[in-house]
């Protein structure tokens, strides 16, 4: 039919996965069935058997569903992709495929709240030990490593600092001890950043975010090579049943269209935003990895294509300035979710940090002053006169 092998990323981000029916369909058809019907109960028996592929019933697969992950597996460069009902069941896909009682796994302390929360209170429950360190500090990982470490888990860039760890780095760490490496790829999407190419294992998404892009629906998935992915993940998905719906499923495959061309956009915008939030007079800080003075600015550009649509700033006054600029806001969305064409603007002591105390957040960073900004695709003026009203207040 075509040689997917030769299509560029764009060319994969709109046609690879799609196979069409025998009604002619150009996009692609939701399949909105439980389970599937066979010729005969000998076919039923030879499917069920594995012996022969087909669908057998929408837990395990769906048409839809397998469009969707055939194209991100291609836009991610990897052999297979399980598709999820959210960024978390995913992870917990990965966490339950790969883990088992007396393993030990470390995870950088700036991963999404809820990933540090479900490896906390409930991985750990099974006897999974479970190490934090920083996630810029190789040395920290490296001292970290045990005998029994089965798994590294990072985040990159974090969020809301955007810090950045070195990917082929660590993977190097993680096979020396015979551990894997799995990726967030959440905010860069592989539109920016592909890290199985810089040797990562396992590669998790929220396809919440940016895969969607407009707020629209819930996913996420799991990408790597076809033995851990396509069996040991996608059994945990037979099994435990976080599947992902083929309603979703289309929204996503639609999101992925415009990925790269809403990427660069979303790139362009927070650039120049940090910029001019550079040169605020109410602004002691900007983070943003696009700045020279971002502390991984060099590896950001080696690592990444470009450098991603989360901007954080730090506003003079703590607590009261951050709250009064935000409140002053008339367009901008207050909201802790991001990567929507929407810009949204988040306070997160005092949201999605908020469960830890006042010395840890002084640890990880997080300023009472700080503000994040996913930053949208609207013009970005409005965006700036928005912020402008809080910081002149
Ligand atoms: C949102 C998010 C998740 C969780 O995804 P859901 O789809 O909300 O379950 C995981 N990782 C990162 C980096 C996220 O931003």
């Amino acid at each position: 039919m075509y040689e997917i092998d030769d299509w560029e990323f764009e060319t994969l981000a709109v046609r690879a996965g799609h196979q069409r029916t025998l009604e002619g369909e150009h996009a692609e058809a939701i399949f909105p069935t439980s389970s599937f019907v066979f010729a005969s109960a000998a076919e039923a028996a030879s499917r069920f058997g594995g012996t022969e592929p087909g669908n057998i019933y929408s837990r395990m697969t769906n048409p839809t569903v397998r469009y969707f992950q055939e194209r991100l597996a291609a836009l991610e460069g990897g052999e297979s992709c399980v598709a999820t009902s959210s960024g978390m069941s995913a992870v917990l896909a990965v966490m339950l495929a790969f883990l088992k009682a007396g393993d030990h796994l470390i995870c950088s302390n700036s991963v999404f709240g809820t990933t540090t929360v479900l490896l906390q209170n409930y991985i750990q429950k099974f006897g999974v030990q479970v190490s934090f360190v920083s996630l810029t500090d190789l040395s920290a990982w490296e001292q970290a490593l045990q005998g029994n470490t089965r798994l590294l888990f990072a985040e990159t860039p974090s969020n809301p600092l955007t810090e950045i760890v070195d990917i082929g780095a660590l993977a190097d760490l993680a096979h020396r001890n015979n551990s894997l490496l799995v990726i967030d790829n959440c905010f860069c999407t592989p539109a920016l950043q592909r890290p199985l190419e810089l040797g990562a294992d396992i590669i998790v998404h929220s396809a919440t975010k940016y895969l969607d892009g407009q707020g629209r629906a819930l996913g996420g998935a799991v990408v790597g090579d076809a033995e851990r992915v396509g069996k040991d993940v996608f059994g945990v998905l037979r099994s435990g049943g976080v599947a992902m719906s083929p309603f979703n499923a289309w929204i996503f495959l639609k999101g992925l269209e415009t990925l790269k061309i809403r990427m660069q956009a979303h790139c362009q915008q927070a650039l120049i935003l940090a910029q001019w939030l550079s040169d605020q007079p109410d602004i002691e800080r900007v983070y943003y990895p696009g700045l020279p003075s971002h502390p991984q600015h060099e590896l950001a550009k080696k690592q990444q294509s470009d450098f991603g649509g989360v901007v954080s700033f730090v506003v003079k006054g703590g607590q009261e300035a951050a709250w009064r600029v935000i409140d002053n806001t008339r367009m901008l969305s207050i909201t802790a979710n991001l990567g929507d064409t929407r810009s949204t603007i988040t306070h997160p002591a005092t949201t999605t940090h908020s469960r830890l105390t006042a010395e840890q957040r002084a640890v990880v960073g997080i300023d009472d002053g700080l503000i994040r900004v996913s930053v949208g695709l609207e013009a970005v003026a409005d965006i700036q006169r928005d912020l402008k009203r809080g910081l002149d207040n």
